[in-house]
């Protein structure tokens, strides 16, 4: 007879899902720096295995909420826990169960690999052979075992960052954070990385939280929280989040005025708009009729169309009424950049 209790699970999975117990906890997290508030009450959980993306433009407050969750500051108000360890009451139980891949290079290029490894080893308590093999083991699965006795310095960025993930990894932890790990990498090197996180994931079972600004990162990842200005504004899978977009995407390019084409395209075809500069945004089932129909309806009005399938970026546009990258957070990552 099957139990009342899967027969339950069974009809529906996500009952089991949300009583999975979290490896990740943030709760109502808040942060202010003097009179600016980076984290306004932020909430989400990581489940077991779980790759996890926190995507926001810059200034959103990821590099806060991450800085917390490594130990390095308390937030002003809220809890986040990690594993069971509350990250103001238990920092040091908290740092054994993660590992952090910073944004700032923390490997000794003069250093071999093998070397930097060593000394990582020493910081956790390992030593002797059983460390040895843990680090021959460790280079293997990041693809260096053979550049083990070569200078860090002499490797190519995205295998420094191998190592930075290497040295992360050295001690098992069951979480990895990483803030922005692809930065400066080409195109092939951030392949890999992701690559190597999803193996890490898959083989391993190790649950995977990493902050990023791209969005083709943000797409594979299996759930994602969406930040904007401290706030959380989307939590999902990108699928999830996609679906809650009505059909395909259109942008009509302005002639003259976007807010009087917005305008005069709400009065005709009942539909919302959003404006972005000098573009009106349109989500449309069936658009290619309807671009039809709106370029006949006002002629020398429209320079420019597209229609897409709806994308990550669509869902923050949702959300926030404005697009991803804007001159204001163009303009703090300038002033961030100063302060550093
Ligand atoms: P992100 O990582 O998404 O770029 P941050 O967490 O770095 O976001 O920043 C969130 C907000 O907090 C921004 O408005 C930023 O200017 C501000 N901020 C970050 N660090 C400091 C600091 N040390 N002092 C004052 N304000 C800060």
């Amino acid at each position: 007879m099957v139990s009342k209790v899967s027969a339950i699970a069974d009809a529906a999975p996500e009952l089991t899902l949300a009583s999975v117990t979290p490896v990740i906890s943030v709760e109502n997290l808040v942060h202010r720096y003097e009179n600016r508030t980076a984290l306004n009450g932020v909430s989400f959980d990581v489940r077991p295995a779980e790759l996890f993306g926190l995507l926001g433009p810059n200034g959103s407050g990821k590099t806060t909420l991450f800085r917390i969750l490594s130990t390095l500051m308390l937030p002003t108000a809220g809890r986040a826990t990690i594993m069971g360890c509350d990250a103001a009451q238990e920092p040091a139980r908290l740092r054994r169960q993660i590992g952090v891949v910073f944004q700032a290079q923390s490997v000794d290029v003069k250093l071999t690999a093998y070397e930097n490894l060593w000394h990582q080893g020493h910081l956790y308590g390992l030593r002797g052979s059983p460390l040895k093999k843990r680090i021959q083991e460790i280079l293997s699965r990041v693809g260096l075992a053979d550049r083990a006795k070569e200078l860090v310095e002499t490797f190519s960025g995205g295998m420094q960052r191998r190592i930075e993930l290497a040295k992360g990894l050295l001690h098992h932890p069951g979480v990895l954070l990483l803030d922005e790990p692809t930065t400066g990498l080409d195109p092939g090197a951030r392949r890999d990385l992701w690559q190597y996180l999803q193996t890490l994931r898959d083989e391993e079972h190790v649950s995977v939280l990493v902050t990023t600004h791209l969005m083709e990162e943000a797409e594979r990842c299996d759930r994602l929280a969406i930040m904007n200005e401290g706030n959380l504004v989307a939590l999902g899978t990108p699928a999830e989040l996609k679906s809650e977009i009505g059909g395909d995407v259109v942008l009509l390019e302005a002639a003259h005025d976007a807010g009087l084409l917005a305008e005069r395209i709400r009065a005709r075809f009942h539909v919302e708009t959003t404006i972005l500069d000098n573009q009106v945004r349109i989500e449309r089932e069936g658009a290619h009729r309807f671009v039809t129909e709106v370029v006949e309806a006002f002629p020398g009005e429209i320079e420019g169309i597209s229609v897409s399938k709806p994308a990550v970026e669509d869902v923050f546009i949702r959300r926030t009424g404005h697009k991803f990258w804007t001159e204001q957070n163009d303009a703090q990552t300038a002033e961030e950049q100063s302060r550093r």
